[in-house]
C-alpha cells in the first residue's frame, strides 16, 4: 500500500511537472452564426466565452509574450491565455474585434497574403462565401493594438511543396507582409497545421 501511495506521488509530480507550464491556445476561424461549420462561432458564443475568460481572471496574451516566455523564460501574466483567428475573416474585425475590446483583450490573427480582402474562393469545397479583411481593417486591427503575423500566400498545404515554393509561401510572403503593414513577422501559422522538416527548414531560414 505505501509504494503505490509512493508511486502515485510520483506520476503527479511529473504530470505537474509536465503541464505546469502549459499555455491554453484559443484557435479561432470565423465568428459566423453557420450551422454545421465547425470553423465558425456564432457571435454568442464568443461573447460568452469572453465573457467566461474575464470573469475567471485569465489573460490574454501576444505570440511573442508566448515566445519569450518559453525562450527566455520571461514571467506571463496568471492565466495567460492566447487567442488566434486563422485566415483574417472580415468578421473577425467587424464581429470579434468590438468584443475583444469590450473585454479589454488581445488577440492574433492570421490573414492569408494573396487573399487579402478578397472572397474565400482558397476554401472551394462547399464553404459559405463570405470575405476576408481588407487592408485598411488590417491595419485598424493593429491600431487596436492586435496582432498580425503569417499564414502564407495562398495557404496550400506546405508538405506537398517544393522548395521553391515554400520560399515564396514563406520567406517571400514574410517580407511582403512587412512591408504592408510596416510591422516585423516573427511567427508563422501552418496552413492545416501541416509542416515535416523541410517546411521547418525554410521557417527557420527566414527568420520566422
Ligand atoms: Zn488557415
Amino acid at each position: 500500500m505505501y509504494i503505490l501511495f509512493i508511486i502515485l506521488i510520483i506520476i503527479l509530480s511529473i504530470l505537474y511537472l509536465k503541464f505546469k507550464n502549459y499555455v491554453p491556445i484559443l484557435m479561432y476561424h470565423r465568428i459566423a452564426n453557420i450551422p454545421g461549420d465547425r470553423n465558425a462561432l456564432p457571435k454568442e458564443k464568443f461573447a460568452e466565452q469572453l465573457e467566461y475568460l474575464s470573469t475567471h481572471n485569465y489573460h490574454t496574451i501576444t505570440p511573442e509574450q508566448l515566445y519569450n516566455h518559453f525562450v527566455n523564460k520571461t514571467k506571463l501574466p496568471k492565466n495567460p491565455i492566447l487567442l488566434t483567428f486563422d485566415d483574417g475573416y472580415q468578421d473577425n474585425y467587424l464581429e470579434a474585434l468590438p468584443l475583444l475590446k469590450k473585454y479589454n483583450m488581445t488577440a492574433v490573427v492570421f490573414p492569408i497574403y494573396n487573399w487579402i480582402g478578397k472572397p474565400n474562393k482558397w476554401e472551394n469545397f462547399g464553404k459559405q462565401e463570405t470575405t476576408t479583411m481588407n487592408l485598411t481593417e488590417l491595419k485598424s486591427w493593429l491600431n487596436h493594438g492586435l496582432d498580425i503575423q503569417p499564414h502564407t500566400a495562398d495557404h496550400p498545404f506546405l508538405t506537398q511543396c517544393n522548395e521553391e515554393k515554400l520560399n515564396l509561401e514563406i520567406i517571400d510572403t514574410k517580407t511582403k507582409f512587412e512591408k504592408l503593414l510596416d510591422k516585423p513577422m516573427d511567427y508563422l501559422c501552418y496552413p492545416y497545421g501541416f509542416f515535416n522538416q523541410q517546411v521547418i527548414n525554410i521557417v527557420k531560414k527566414s527568420k520566422l
